[in-house]
């Protein structure tokens, strides 16, 4: 069987059969990797804590009829603090559903390897609990996906008629309508017109606006109002769910948990 090289972040695991177990990876070449990992869960596997959830690791494939087998593992890193955490763990869990979810097997994307790596550090070094960290973490990782992906909002121009937002409004206390439907702002003209809108006032834009050019540790350090957080992380769960193959169901445990 031919075999094959590959660096990989795990997504998820589950077992098959008595002591095997599949493993869904996807690698830093910008694809998804699913292969079995055999008698991984006897006692004296040589896979043994290598194959755990979020772990960075070197692999040795083969090619197999339906799925490729694993032949060895090395962890390169495991960002180890972030099952140490119930919160953090939960969110890396969604963000790992939501590459699951949305890409193919044929797809390529080398630059959704480098956010899924990225937001993955900055959760394992976020405090205990720290649900406002780990909320700002999610908003960048969906709105660094939806560039990735080329389903970015439009935030300088009115979605609905492309009017340039430099005269959209005037950025002091009004309100900027949102339409999830058209994909972005709109103008003050088309706001109106437009039933299904959100209401964004000037902080929640600005942090909208933010999600999408900064840095991760610029983000981090800068103070958001709760309250725009809140409107802001509703918004691109929404988006995200009209907009890619995400569900209701992909952000469950948000709702479960009460954030
Ligand atoms: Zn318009």
């Amino acid at each position: 069987m031919p075999t094959y090289k590959a660096r990989a972040i795990i997504l998820k695991n589950y077992k098959l059969g008595e002591a095997d177990r599949i493993v869904k990876m996807y690698s830093d070449e910008g694809h998804l990797i699913s292969a079995v990992a055999k008698g991984c869960r006897k006692t004296r596997s040589r896979f043994r804590g290598r194959l755990e959830l979020f772990c960075l690791v070197d692999l040795e494939l083969s090619e197999g009829r339906n799925l490729d087998i694993i032949g060895q593992a090395e962890i390169l890193n495991c960002f180890s603090d972030i099952p140490m955490d119930f919160y953090r763990f939960v969110f890396a869990e969604i963000i790992s559903n939501v590459i699951l979810r949305t890409q193919q097997s044929g797809d390529k994307n080398p630059s959704l390897f480098k956010l899924l790596y990225v937001c993955l550090n900055e959760i394992d070094k976020t405090e205990p609990e720290d649900v406002i960290g780990l909320k700002k973490i999610l908003c960048f990782f969906e709105a660094r996906f939806l560039q990735v992906t080329g389903l970015a909002p439009m935030l300088e121009t009115c979605s609905r008629c492309n009017k340039s937002t430099a005269d959209l409004y005037r950025l002091g206390n009004e309100k900027i309508g949102f339409s999830i439907d058209y994909g972005g702002v709109l103008c003050r003209e088309c706001s109106p017109a437009t039933g299904a809108r959100v209401e964004l006032n000037p902080s929640s834009y600005r942090l909208l606006v933010d999600l999408f050019r900064l840095k991760i540790e610029d983000l981090r350090s800068i103070e958001i109002d709760p309250y725009s957080l809140r409107k802001v992380c509703r918004l691109m769960e929404d988006y995200m769910v009209f907009h890619t193959y995400c569900t209701v169901n992909s952000f469950k445990y948000l709702k479960k948990i009460g954030i």
